[in-house]
């Protein structure tokens, strides 16, 4: 199906509820804050569907209070739901199994399950909210410097400041559109990045400490304990700027991140120029980008995770 195509479909639908992944980052939020307010511009009663709160580095973007946690299903009378920047049904952040209407889904995640009564995957966007841009402009929704500000967001987040490989001339154009709507990009990154509790500080330093080179240096292994929130007492909601930092060490290939929650263990990879981390997460059920991926492991301990990750990384690094 193309944008177009799809556009037409949200065109057709009054009651429309808009909704992400679970643990939504800027890219997810941005998207979902930014598609919600073109579709009320354009006369559409659009609301936003979410099982989480923002996390507190997202909480300036215009209408993110309404991203409260409170709102988890359809309202009565929804006519469609749609899925931005989401690759697999299990990590909607919507209960969806009464739901009767249409349900489309709109992502750039190479894993994607197409799980939708409609779908539309860029893998060659580097962000959902590059797809969001087109469509708004699609539906002749008009912008303004409160949508600009979401989708920018975004594409920072997605991108890791535009550093990453997939950031290409498309992106750079869209955020030069984006720019003239007199938005502070400056701003946007403070508020992003310049904006860590003192706690999360120390975690990083903590983690850093202890990261590991394996596999001749190639790969940076890290992880974070219970046991080390609890000391720190802290919740940890995002830690990709923490992987990240392990692709900043000379002759690495990889990243991996082990992190302990209620039930399990999440993993995150990230690499730089040829390990397929997409693949790798694949064999465990995750998934996400060829250089950024994870995976939610349950019922295993941190020890028996790193194991398993590990001699998979090994076959492919
Ligand atoms: P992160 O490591 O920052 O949580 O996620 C990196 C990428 O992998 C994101 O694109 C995210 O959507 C995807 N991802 C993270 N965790 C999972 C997971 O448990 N399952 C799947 N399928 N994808 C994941
Ligand atoms: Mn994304």
């Amino acid at each position: 199906m193309t944008l177009h195509e799809i556009a037409n479909k949200i065109l057709q639908m009054n009651k429309i509820g808009i909704t992400f992944h679970v643990s939504p980052d800027g890219d997810a939020a941005g998207s979902v804050l930014s598609l919600c307010q073109a579709l009320r511009k354009i006369g559409k009663e659009a609301y936003m569907i979410s099982k989480d709160a923002i996390s507190y580095n997202l909480s300036f973007l215009p209408f993110s209070n309404m991203l409260n946690g409170e709102c988890v299903k359809p309202k009565d009378g929804t006519d469609c739901v749609i899925i931005l920047d989401c690759g697999n049904k299990e990590r909607i952040s919507a209960e969806l199994d009464n739901f009767k209407g249409t349900v489309i889904n709109i992502d750039h995640h190479m894993s994607n399950d197409l799980y939708g009564d409609f779908n539309y995957v860029d893998v060659n966007a580097a962000a959902t909210a590059e797809i969001i841009y087109e469509l708004i402009n699609i539906l002749n929704a008009p912008m303004d410097s409160d949508i600009a500000r979401c989708l920018y967001t975004s594409l920072v987040t997605d991108t890791g400041s535009f550093r990453h490989s997939n950031a290409t001339t498309t992106t750079h154009i869209i955020a030069s559109e984006l720019l003239k709507f007199n938005i502070s990009h400056s701003d946007i990154h403070s508020n992003i990045f310049d904006n860590k509790p003192y706690e999360k500080l120390k975690l990083t330093g903590y983690v850093l400490s202890n990261t590991e080179l394996m596999f001749d240096g190639k790969l940076a292994v890290m992880e974070i304990s219970k046991d080390i929130l609890n000391k720190l007492n802290m919740i940890l909601d995002d830690s990709s700027d923490i992987i990240s930092q392990g692709l900043q060490i000379r002759g690495v290939e990889g990243s991996v991140l082990f992190r302990e929650v209620d039930g399990g263990v999440k993993v995150s990879l990230r690499s730089k120029k040829y390990l397929n981390v997409n693949k790798v997460a694949s064999v465990f059920g995750g998934g996400g980008h060829v250089r950024a991926s994870g995976i939610t492991m349950k019922d295993i301990s941190l020890e028996e995770a790193k194991k398993l990750v590990l001699n998979q990384i090994k076959e492919e690094i």
